[in-house]
């Protein structure tokens, strides 16, 4: 199951012709692009939008696997929706039509095929059966389980630019700290109150074990003792685990390394500001994702656009950035760029 709306109910807010093609064209869903047949959908027609990385079941959309046998994740046959370029230009998720019922109702057809009314804004992602594809995990991060992510820590799930309706005013609202995303792993490290020390991936609290990359980068930076020495009783350092192994590595970093991006506080249930951070992290000599000076833009467009550049790592593509929000921490927004995703990225 996800917790994560891979798709909803959306409204077409605009077409734009594909210079040089007669029979696609581009539809627009908030922040989305979406290529379809022309005449296919009109400007104010509600539409299912499904996100890039939804796994989507074969029954719902077949034309998917292009004739061939199905692909297979987590028992469901089906395809996984990335980033595609056609005429030139970027396609990101899928449009389905809702139907139309008497009265002016929309609706749609659930997995078991009953029918569901919908309006603009629904999630409909259970109803349809889709996932969200995760890359599978190689051996050195799987790890034994120790038990379920904390609660009272969050998961470090952030809002995708393109979701965000009102990013206009948002971008005029708030102040940011911009950070790059780096393209590694999630890690968690908490020495919860019971003076317990814990490492967890994204999703679990795992077993200390020398074979694990989560512990062994622990152990290398020695997390545990700076945590204690320092007070760090009820808080999680939250950072991505880079080098040899993890998701591809392009980096090029021999070894683990290990980049904090978040504090957390589950007692006072708030993130570090920034500035508190930066100083924290300081003191007890770890590293920061590298911070970057970006220009906020009200436009979400011009702000992929400025995804797409360098990494302050090593120059390879940059995977995008990271805005928090200084006025309220626990607003996170990613800019994934599509330059990274085109060329292959899997925005895990
Ligand atoms: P996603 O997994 O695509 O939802 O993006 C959120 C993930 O980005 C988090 O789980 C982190 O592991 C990762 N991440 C990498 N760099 C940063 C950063 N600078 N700030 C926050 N999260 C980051
Ligand atoms: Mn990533």
């Amino acid at each position: 199951m996800t917790n994560r709306k891979l798709a909803t109910i959306q409204k077409i807010s605009n077409t734009l012709p594909i210079e040089g093609r007669d029979k696609i064209c581009l539809y627009h869903v908030n922040g989305w692009q979406v290529i379809e047949i022309i005449g296919k959908y009109e400007i104010g027609d509600l539409v299912i939008f499904l996100e890039i990385d939804s796994w989507v079941p074969n029954a719902l959309a077949p034309f998917l696997s292009k004739g061939k046998e199905p692909r297979e994740f987590e028992g469901i046959k089906g395809e996984r929706l990335k980033t595609i370029r056609m005429g030139g230009v970027l396609s990101q998720g899928l449009l389905l039509p809702v139907n139309n019922g008497i009265g002016g109702f929309k609706f749609i057809k659930d997995t078991n095929g009953e029918t569901v009314l919908v309006d603009e804004g629904a999630d409909v992602t259970e109803q349809l059966g889709i996932l969200k594809w995760e890359k599978p995990i190689p051996a050195q991060l799987r790890g034994q389980v120790r038990g379920n992510f904390p609660l009272e820590i969050p998961k470090t799930d952030t809002t995708r630019i393109q979701n965000l309706r009102d990013w206009e005013i948002i971008s005029r609202t708030h102040t940011f700290e911009v950070t790059e995303k780096l393209h590694g792993s999630s890690c968690t490290f908490y020495l919860d109150m019971q003076g317990e020390f814990r490492v967890c991936s994204r999703n679990l609290d795992l077993k200390e074990d020398e074979n694990n990359a989560y512990w062994k980068v622990a152990r290398q930076l020695d997390i545990e003792n700076k945590m204690r020495q320092f007070g760090f009783d009820g808080c999680a350092i939250q950072g991505e685990l880079v080098g040899e192994g993890i998701n591809g590595n392009q980096y090029g970093i021999k070894g683990l390394d290990f980049y904090v991006f978040n504090i957390y506080g589950s007692n006072v249930r708030q993130y570090f500001d920034a500035d508190v951070r930066t100083k924290v992290i300081e003191e007890i000599g770890l590293k920061q994702v590298p911070k970057l000076d970006i220009t906020i833009s009200g436009d979400i467009q011009e702000m992929l656009k400025l995804a797409e550049s360098k990494s302050l790592i090593n120059g390879s593509e940059r995977e995008g950035f990271v805005l928090k929000s200084q006025t309220d921490t626990s607003l996170i927004i990613k800019v994934i760029s599509n330059k990274w995703l085109i060329n292959g990225g899997d925005d895990q």
